[in-house]
Parts: C-alpha cells; structure tokens; sequence
C-alpha cells in the first residue's frame, strides 16, 4: 500500500505491478507531484474547505445521487429495482465521480462509514454491468427504449451518448478506489468494460470517437495502474482518430432541439485531427479532458506534435480566451469557448471546465516545469473554481459569471449536476497540488500552510511552510532533511508578484506598483534570479534550515486587453491571487452605477466576522467608500447583484 500511495497524487499515478504487455515502456512525466498522502493540510483556508468537503459535500451529493435516482437507475439495470430509467444519459458519471472524491479523501482521512457506503455503492454498480463489461445503465435498464440521446444500439450514436465518457469516470474512480483502500472491486469492473472498449474501438476495429473527451485520460491512468499498455495505446488511438468528423451520418437533429449542438464539429473538437488544433474550440470541459489527455500522449508516448499542440493551446487559452478569474467558457449555449477576446461578464465559466483546466495545466506543469501552468491553476484555483461551492459546502453554482443583476443563486443540485462532484474530487485531491519533484529538485508550487514529506535519493526530507496566505504574502519554510543533503529547492515566484496578474497580454495591472518579493536562507537575503518562474535554492540542506519568501501584496486595479469589448473602461480589484468584486450587500443595495476612479485611494483589512474570514478592500471615492470582498465568496449572503469588472 505504501509503495502505491507514495505516488498516487492527483494523477493517480502508481507503478505497475504487473508487467506491461508491449516491450516499449511507455515514459513518465519527468516531474512527480508529491502525493496527496504525504502531504499534510494545516493552514486556516484550506483545511477548513477540505474537511468541508469531506464531511458536508460529499455526503450531501451521495445523498443527492440517491434521492434523485441516479443510484437507482444501477439498480434497475441490475434488476433488483422495477422501473423506467430516471434522467440524463450521462447521469452515472455522478454516482463514479462521488466515488472517486471520496476515494481521494479515504486516501488521507481514513472514515469507516465512508468506506462501507463506498463498498455498498461499488456493489450495486458493479451489479449493473452486463456480463461482456458493457455498463451504461440509460441502456441496460430498457434497451428497447434507451434515454434520450443514447442511440438506438450499444455505441451507435457516441457523438451524442455520452457513453464513452460514462466509462472514462468509471475508470477514474476505480483508479481512485484502489489507490486509496487497495481494494480491487471497481478495478475489476472497470478492466472489464475497458477490455471491451478496446476489443470494440481500435485501429481494425470501429473506428469513432466519444462527443464528450474524458475517457482518454481515464485509459492513461488505468494504464498505470495496471501496467497493461494497451490502455494506453487505445487512448492515443481515441486521440488520434478525432478531427475525422465522425457522427455527421447520424440523424440531424432539428434546431432548436436540445441536441443540435452535437451537429456541430467543432463543437465536440472532431473538425480537425488535434495536434492540428491550435486555437481552443468547442465545448469547453470536453477541451481540457482532451488538453489533459494529449498532454499524457506528449509525455508518455515522447510524440512531439501533441507536444507543440498542447504548448500552443495553453497559449491561445491564457492570451485570448481566460477570465480573469481562470474561467473558462464563454458561450452559454454550447458551454464553449468563443471568439478571439469574447469574454462577456455574463460569461459561461462552467465549474467543470475550471477543474478540468486545473487538472491540465498540472500536467503541463509535470511535463515542463514551467510556473505559467501553475501561476495559471492557481488563480483558476482561487477565483473561478472556488466560487462554484458555498462557503457551508452544500450549494453549488454550474456557471460562474462575473456579473449579477440579483437573480442568480447556488443550487443544492442540477438536472445535469456534472460540476458538483467534480469540484468535489478536486478538492479532495489538492493536498497532491502543492509540491513536486524531480530527482535533486523539490518544487514548492502553493503557498499552503502545510508539512510534507519528499522522498529524495532515497532519504527523507520534511518541508513545511507556515503562511496565512493567500490573505498575506509572507511564507516561512522549514527544510529537515534525514541528513544533509545537496538538492535545489525550487520556490514559484508567482506572475501576480511580479508587475503582471496573468502571464499574457490578457490582463495588465493599471498601474504596476509593487516591490519586489524578498527572499532569505537562515536570515540572509538572497537574490532572485528567475528560471522558467522559480527561484533556484540549490546549497546543502540541514536539518532546521529556514527559508522566509515576502510576496508584496498591493491591492492592485486590473485591466483587460483591449480586444474585451465589455472590460472597455472597467477595471477589476486583485490582491495576491485573489480577484475581488463589488456585491450589492455590502453596497447600499446596488453595484451596478458604481464608478471606480483608477486613482482613487484603496486599503484592505481582514474581517474575521466575515464570510469565514476573508480581506476585503476598500476604495474611497469622493465621499463613498465601497467595499470589495474575493469573488469565491459572493452569493454567501442571499441574491444581490455583483460585479467583478467596474467602470472606472
Ligand atoms: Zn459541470
């Protein structure tokens, strides 16, 4: 157990034990994440969310699965239940993501209870599946008549079914299950229907693709696990043979329908072969489970088309298609991204597609080692993931724009409620995000008040950092290795910190002002010299070294580029990570006529009685004084209007 979990983290990595079926070993990221088991949470903003999420969230949406039968659509496809199939097509990925964000909380904080009711549902899943490993259950319940969008036969209609997909959660939260408790049940069921996707879908096979990316990256990590190749090799044939516009023969539906997106190639990312895709199209949240899965393909299959592929997307999604809170999504009706610089304030913004960005721009991070990715996942992390759940844990919101005339709220739950357990096994996982490394080098990618031990060279070492960030920049780090030892310690300096709030052109502070960050050894400054984002500590450690970093955190007014039509003469408040907005309560009632000169004079202040302690800015003009509090935190106080970007 030990020897898996050690490198589980939040790719879900673990060394095969089993030998590979092909001679070629497949190659690996050059960084790891440290697990999320070797890493220990303390500080006062996390570690109150993830225990949230572990003893709020995640029982809140089990008990959702069930009232909403979505539990008991696998009953009724096991025949233990009588009854017609009840929902979306796509409704299992709920029940398999739940899994899997509790799988990841087992992995750190062991729950008995937690553990039965996982046994107990991986039962009745497993129950569901057909004896061939064939398990979707808008089918198996009445094949006769399927769910709506489900084709008429098993994988006829996969630009609209979702069935791939469905499989590609099965698989990551059996990946999740097994890491986590060593128990093989949903990994059996989940090997089973992967042997049938590969007996089915192959280069002599059926050639077609899922409307919805995600079982590719779930095919890499079941290839991990297993140690079996050619889950590997299937998942670079899904990601090869996009781009051919499968499905155009399939029946049309009528426009005005609630599927005649579907018809759209560019929409499911099947119009060109992806390593031809430089420009993000398309539904936003199938795009970063495709970005993830090419960027595993530039990694472990050494393929360096899907490597300039993956660098050229990232660049087109931070320069010309990111909010300034990391969201993702501009188009409401196809939950895509749109045009060059379209980014209206009603915005899109899916909670999913900030996960699923979150879950790319690690990879490209392991991949790299450059600190965009991570500059970029965590002002995603802080801004536009984190306002998708309350402040209790229990509501949620599926798109998270950055305006509100009042009459927007979370929800308990959703008809299509994809983003609630997604958020959910994301922050589960985030103990994993914290640090890497790479033989000789420790990186410290978060600020997060946390201990965590590295295994270097065989040997130990035990980093800690105390911080009350992101509300102040000042980190205190404690280096204990087993003995002394020569490695470089590798510390983000974040763009944020650096003049610029994002790492293109997108967004640009109004006016720089910042000092530099400070960086001191045992006391003594050191100079900064940056390489791809990091400054460097290379020395022979010992045990008790102390590293302070000093993170200047300015309250600074942020501004779009000027190809963002709506941001025209607005400006945005950013302090550290963190991206403010106005909202009506603390406001008079009203955000929408405000005005905010550039020059006006700000200050910020801690609130400990406030939305669980937050530091809210405050920008005096004239003879008002309007008060900003971190955009993840609106809507925690009943409706009201809200605004992120404010004239000026
Ligand atoms: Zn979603």
């Amino acid at each position: 157990m030990r020897t898996l979990l050690v490198v589980a983290g939040v790719l879900g990595i673990a060394l095969a034990p089993a030998p590979p079926r092909e001679t070629a070993a497949p190659a690996e990221y050059p960084i790891k994440a440290v697990a999320l088991t070797d890493v220990q949470v303390t500080d006062a903003f996390w570690a109150p969310r993830i225990a949230t999420n572990r003893t709020v969230t995640i029982p809140h949406i089990i008990a959702e699965n069930e009232k909403t039968g979505r539990v008991d659509n696998f009953r009724k496809a096991a025949r233990t239940l009588q009854g017609p199939y009840q929902g979306q097509r796509y409704n299992d990925t709920d029940v398999y993501k739940i899994i899997e964000a509790a799988s990841w909380s087992l992995a750190k904080y062991p729950d008995p209870a937690l553990d039965r009711t996982l046994d107990e549902l991986i039962a009745i899943v497993a129950a569901a599946q057909e004896p061939d490993g064939y398990i979707y259950t808008p089918r198996t319940v009445d094949p006769a008549t399927p769910a709506a969008g489900a084709g008429p036969e098993r994988w006829s209609w996969l630009h609209t079914s979702h069935e791939l997909y469905d499989q590609g959660h099965l698989y990551e939260a059996a990946v999740a299950y097994f890491q986590a408790t060593g128990k093989r049940t949903l990994l059996q069921v989940a090997i089973k229907s992967a042997d049938l996707v590969c007996r089915t879908f192959g280069p002599n096979g059926r050639r077609d693709v899922p409307g919805h990316e995600e079982i590719e990256l779930a095919l890499v990590k079941l290839a991990r696990v297993t140690g079996d190749r050619k889950y590997l090799d299937e998942a670079k044939f899904f990601l090869d043979e996009r781009g051919r516009r499968h499905g155009v023969e399939h029946p049309t539906f009528e426009p005005g329908s609630r599927f005649f997106m579907y018809n759209d190639l560019a929409y499911r990312q099947d119009e060109t072969p992806v390593t031809a895709q430089l420009q993000a199209v398309g539904h936003a949240v199938r795009a970063t489970y495709l970005y993830s899965a090419m960027t595993d393909a530039a990694t472990l299959l050494d393929d360096p088309a899907y490597a300039r592929a993956v660098r050229a997307l990232f660049a087109d999604v931070t320069s010309k298609r990111m909010y300034v809170t990391g969201g993702l999504g501009s188009e409401g009706r196809t939950e895509a991204f749109g045009p060059d610089y379209v980014l209206p304030n009603r915005a899109y913004a899916e909670t999913c597609a900030s996960v699923g960005g979150i879950l790319w721009y690690h990879r490209l991070f392991l991949r790299e080692g450059r600190a965009d990715a991570i500059d970029t996942l965590e002002r995603t992390l802080y801004n536009g993931y984190l306002s998708g759940v309350s402040l209790a844990g229990n509501t949620f919101f599926y798109q998270n724009p950055l305006v509100s005339n009042g009459t927007l709220q979370r929800s308990e739950y959703f008809d299509v409620a994809c983003c609630p357990a997604n958020l959910s096994r994301l922050m589960a996982q985030l103990p994993g995000l914290i640090y890497a490394q790479q033989p000789g080098i420790v990186y410290v990618n978060l600020f997060v008040g946390s201990s965590a031990r590295v295994y270097e060279a065989g040997k130990v070492i035990r980093i800690s950092q105390a911080t009350n960030y992101p509300w102040q920049g000042e980190v205190h780090m404690t280096v204990r290795p087993e003995r002394q030892m020569d490695f470089t310690l590798a510390l983000r300096i974040p763009s944020w910190a650096q003049g610029r709030p994002v790492i293109s052109d997108l967004y640009r502070y109004a006016a720089p002002r910042y000092a530099p960050p400070v960086l001191r050894v045992n006391g003594a400054v050191v100079p900064i010299a940056l390489t791809d984002g990091y400054a460097r500590v290379r020395r022979r450690w010992k045990k008790g070294d102390v590293v302070d970093l000093s993170l200047p955190m300015p309250v600074q007014r942020v501004l779009a580029h000027d190809g963002v039509a709506e941001d025209r003469g607005k400006a945005a408040l950013q302090r550290g990570p963190i991206v403010y907005c106005l909202e009506a309560i603390d406001n008079g009632g009203s955000v929408s006529t405000i005005r905010l000169p550039l020059d006006a004079a700000t200050a910020h202040a801690f609130r400990s009685d406030l939305l669980n302690g937050v530091e809210t800015i405050t920008v005096t003009t004239g003879d008002r004084t309007v008060v900003a509090i971190p955009d993840y935190a609106w809507n925690n106080r009943g409706k009201g209007e809200m605004a992120v970007w404010v004239r000026y």
